[in-house]
């Protein structure tokens, strides 16, 4: 049996390393510090039996692998980020990892440094005892979830090129415990309508980037009515597209030369980021008759697991919990190809995630810990 105080411990010493993404980086957290974490999980890991490889995400911002050969032909896989958001605003020191009221504090304290905790605990226990994994077992540590997800991309490609395919693989995120089985994807744009400038008193010498923008809206207005009308084929409910920013015009008495569209899409299982891009871009030149450019902001897929999925009613049953599907992305997006089943599990709530005071229980680490242990055959342990 694993300690929870050992659990605790790992907790408490991963919030105290910093990990603080660069978009979110500032004067209380530091520059961006994802490499000094990974620096540390590769060594651990790799002191508790792994081959370890590491994977620049973007430069000084690696991903760490830690492959840990078992027993029997099972292939098993985690991803735990090692990112988190800032901490600019919050209260008290939020890298102390304190320990009060059953609960573990700090930045990363929920999201997501508890499955990684588990994991090291589980593992530097295992090697200890001398005892190795009943199957194979790949954890991967990502870079960047909280920024653009794109850590994830990196480890899919890397996991294709070994050749290696995972009957189960987890994301560690706050679940309560719980499996989640599906989020929406997303596509953000940005389009820029070039006109040309001149004096507003002579607007036919210019070309009008704000005007030639209107029927665009329009028909981003009726792209989302249709998407509303299609009924949805999953819990994931309908696609959505929303127009969140306009910008454009430099003084009062100019024709504006520019004007920019950020437009942001969601989209339901089945719907492919790139061919839904395509199509926003397509419908806004035919509004247009002005020149567009397009920015892709990320792409990043619908993940959908079928919840009566063996995996996905196992973590349900062990944890009590019916399947859900989440309103935030993760690094599922990525996964389609690389697993039979995906499914979003970790102890705590997404509630306390992101926030001013960060926390998890301690029962939950331990109730997650033991969920671990069923799944990998050790509950005797
Ligand atoms: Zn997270």
């Amino acid at each position: 049996m694993v300690e929870t105080q050992r659990i605790v411990e790992w907790l408490t010493r991963l919030v105290q390393i910093p990990s603080v993404g660069p978009v979110n980086a500032g004067v209380r957290s530091g520059a961006c510090s994802e490499a000094r974490l990974a620096e540390q999980v590769a060594a651990w890991f790799t002191a508790f039996g792994a081959q370890v490889e590491t994977e620049e995400v973007y430069a000084g911002r690696p991903n760490v692998y830690g492959v840990w050969r078992g027993a029997g032909e099972r292939w098993l896989a985690v991803d735990t980020h090692l990112d988190t958001v800032g901490v600019e605003t919050m209260e008290g020191n939020p890298f102390d990892g304190r320990v009060a009221d059953g609960r573990v504090y700090g930045r990363g304290a929920v999201d997501t440094k508890p499955t990684l905790a588990i994991l090291l605990a589980l593992l530097e226990t295992l090697h200890e005892q001398g005892r190795p994994l009943p199957f194979n077992l790949v954890v991967c540590a990502t870079a960047d979830e909280e920024t653009g997800a794109h850590g994830a991309a990196v480890f899919r490609d890397w996991v294709r090129r070994k050749g290696f395919r995972f009957d189960q693989l987890v994301v560690g995120e706050p679940t309560l415990c719980g499996p989640i089985c599906g989020h929406k994807g997303t596509v953000g744009l940005v389009l820029e309508i070039s006109g040309v400038a001149a004096h507003s008193s002579r607007p036919e010498l210019g070309q009008n980037a704000i005007t030639a923008a209107v029927p665009i809206i329009g028909a981003m207005m009726a792209e989302q009515a249709r998407l509303q009308a299609v009924p949805p084929t999953s819990d994931l409910s309908t696609g959505t597209l929303s127009v969140t920013m306009i910008r454009g015009g430099q003084a009062h008495n100019i024709i504006p030369d520019r004007c920019t569209i950020n437009i942001d899409r969601r989209l339901t299982a089945g719907e492919d980021p790139t061919v839904e891009g395509e199509r926003i871009v397509a419908l806004a030149k035919a509004q247009c008759a002005l020149p567009i450019s397009v920015q892709w902001l990320h792409r990043l897929n619908p993940f959908f697991q079928k919840p009566d999925s063996p995996f996905v009613q196992q973590i349900s049953a062990w944890s009590g919990r019916a399947p859900t599907v989440a309103p935030y992305a993760s690094d599922a997006w990525a996964y389609g190809g690389i697993a039979d089943e995906v499914v979003l599990f970790g102890p705590g709530s997404i509630e306390q995630a992101h926030r001013d005071v960060e926390w998890v229980e301690i029962h939950e680490l331990e109730k997650a810990a033991q969920i671990y242990l069923r799944w990998w055959g050790l509950s005797g342990f």
